[in-house]
């Protein structure tokens, strides 16, 4: 049994332990990597993430009673509200009424509700029990995925037939207005629209998603997630710091943000800006750039030409934006020693995660260098796993 199934019937069972009956159906939504295109989301820009094969998975029954209740493995308390309560405990000001992590599926379906203009008392009550194999907080979007899975569940069964994005941009207000977690889109349009051995190219802008063929099994390639398991007090700040930066850079620049900024106009941007915003500004401006160089390297040469752009994107994050780590770096450079064929920091950054792509029969030689390094530098172990770009949210067969 593949792991995904076994965390399917986690879900059914949580759920027929919790109702005592079947539940009509389960649905699913994985995690998500990116690629490449890193704090692009909030300029307007490129990003290019994929889908995990890691996937949180929610069985579903209806009620006759018009509430909600739902219940998940990491918490075994369920919890419960009339559907007609949602508009009051959503959004939330201040302290959550509910505990946090129920705030993402009762989120989601509130923000469901308003985006198909459902009254909550013309839908039926319905029980949600949700397993998950997606790491939390390991850079891997486990939000994205229980916003997922609740979306397409709920959408399903109350017959809205709201497109992907739209489903997706229920996830994100859940997210933001539920939530509180003041997040972009691209973790919920990855995990609606992955596809197998493919990445999404989206355009943060107008939204306009395209599926890229990766190319990585025929070529014999892996992608190696290296989860370095540093969180970093300073992320949340330094993520506005940097998205202050970004404004700055974009107004000096006179445009609406730094996605109307090319590379050719850079050396502008240098007399206009002190160092600090400039090199905030290159990144973007250059990270963009090698979104849409990768997406044609893709195209027309296949994923071995990739590895430049990967490593370029590490240093830009490392050097320009400021947001990497010293295990990051140690993963990279050892990954790129060892005969990876290209490596970054991936996510927000501060801690996190970052990836390799690596040969079929180098990955064991990768992961030993890659944990030898770490001894070496006195850091904790880091954990290492392959991931294939795997298929979006669904209804299970
Ligand atoms: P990540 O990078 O993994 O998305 P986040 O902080 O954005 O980290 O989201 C993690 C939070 O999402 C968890 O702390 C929890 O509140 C919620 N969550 C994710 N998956 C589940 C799940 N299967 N069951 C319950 N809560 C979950
Ligand atoms: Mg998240």
């Amino acid at each position: 049994m593949t792991e995904t199934a076994s965390t399917r019937d986690a879900a059914r069972d949580l759920f027929a332990t919790l109702t005592g009956h079947e539940p009509i159906g389960t649905w699913s939504a994985p995690g998500r990597v990116n690629l490449i295109g890193e704090h692009t989301d909030y300029n307007d820009g490129f990003v290019f993430p994929f889908a995990t094969p890691h996937r949180t998975h929610v069985a579903l029954g209806t009620r006759t009673d018009g509430r909600i209740r739902v219940v998940s493995t990491f918490d075994p308390v369920p919890v419960e509200v009339p559907l007609t309560d949602l508009d009051a405990l959503f959004p939330s000001e201040g302290a959550p009424r509910v505990p946090e992590w129920s705030a993402y599926p009762l989120g989601v379906a509130w923000a469901l509700l308003h985006a198909a203009g459902l009254s909550a008392d013309a839908v039926t009550g319905v029980d949600l029990a949700f397993a998950s194999d997606v790491p939390v907080g390991a850079g891997l979007s486990s939000s994205a995925a229980i916003e997922g899975a609740a979306a397409t569940a709920l959408a399903d069964t109350w017959g809205v037939s709201a497109d992907r994005v739209t489903l997706a941009q229920v996830g994100r207000r859940a997210e933001n207005e539920a939530v509180g977690a003041p997040t972009g889109i691209m973790d919920q349009m990855a995990s609606m629209l992955g596809q197998t051995d493919a990445a999404i190219f989206l355009d943060c802008r107008t939204l306009e998603a395209q599926v890229v063929d990766l190319g990585f099994a025929a070529a014999g390639l892996e992608l190696l997630v290296i989860d370095t398991h540093v969180k970093h007090a300073h992320a949340t700040g330094g993520y506005g710091e940097r998205r202050a930066s970004c404004e700055k850079g974009a107004e000096i620049m006179d445009v609406p943000s730094l996605r109307d900024v090319s590379v050719a106009d850079l050396d502008r941007a240098q007399e206009l800006m002190d160092d600090v915003t400039f090199r905030r500004v290159r990144h973007v401006v250059t990270e963009n750039q090698r979104v849409l160089d990768t997406v044609e390297a893709l195209r027309a040469e296949g994923p071995r030409a990739i590895g430049a752009l990967l490593d370029a994107s590490h240093v830009s994050m490392r050097d320009d934006f400021e947001i990497s780590v010293p295990e990051l770096d140690t993963a990279v450079e050892a990954a790129v020693a060892a005969g990876a064929v290209g490596a970054r920091m991936t996510g927000g950054g501060f801690g996190g995660s970052a990836i390799a792509l690596v040969a079929h029969d180098r990955v064991a030689a990768v992961s030993d260098a890659v944990t030898r390094a770490f001894a070496d530098a006195g850091f904790a172990a880091p954990h290492l796993f392959t991931v294939t770009p795997s298929a979006g949210a669904g209804r299970d067969a």
